[in-house]
């Protein structure tokens, strides 16, 4: 475990070894900007502990993540969004330190509304 936390890039980047555009923080979570977005506003949310899955995670720190991701996508003023959680290869997570996909979609009509610089 200790080994995997050294190496897992999420943890460098709560303990500030890596730099991140960071949009939120907590006690407990990190949110910042995914850097390769799949929209303009893609974000990550994160516990600072670390965990490869959601079941690896208590449920303490679990709680805050999706209101996190609320924030995020009301802040991001798209009307659109998904909320994404991978676990596990075939469920397409490549970084295993649990995250949480806050994904704008783009409003045809209006654009993306989004308050924060572009990526
Ligand atoms: O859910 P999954 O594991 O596939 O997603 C990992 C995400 O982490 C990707 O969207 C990737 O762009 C992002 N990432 C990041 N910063 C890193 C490494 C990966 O935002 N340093």
């Amino acid at each position: 475990m200790a080994n995997k936390m050294a190496a897992c890039i999420f943890c460098k980047i709560v303990k500030g070894e890596i730099p991140c555009f960071k949009l939120f923080e907590s006690d407990k979570a990190l949110a910042f900007l995914d850097i390769n977005p799949l929209s303009r506003g893609h974000a990550l949310v994160i516990p600072k502990i670390h965990g490869e899955k959601l079941t690896d995670i208590p449920d303490d720190h679990l709680s805050e993540l999706l209101p996190i991701a609320k924030k995020l996508a009301i802040a991001s003023g798209a009307k659109d969004f998904n909320i994404l959680q991978n676990n596990g290869r075939i469920a397409h997570q490549e970084v295993d330190h649990v995250h949480v996909h806050m994904i704008p979609k783009p409003n045809e009509e209006e654009g993306m509304g989004i308050r924060w610089p572009q990526q």
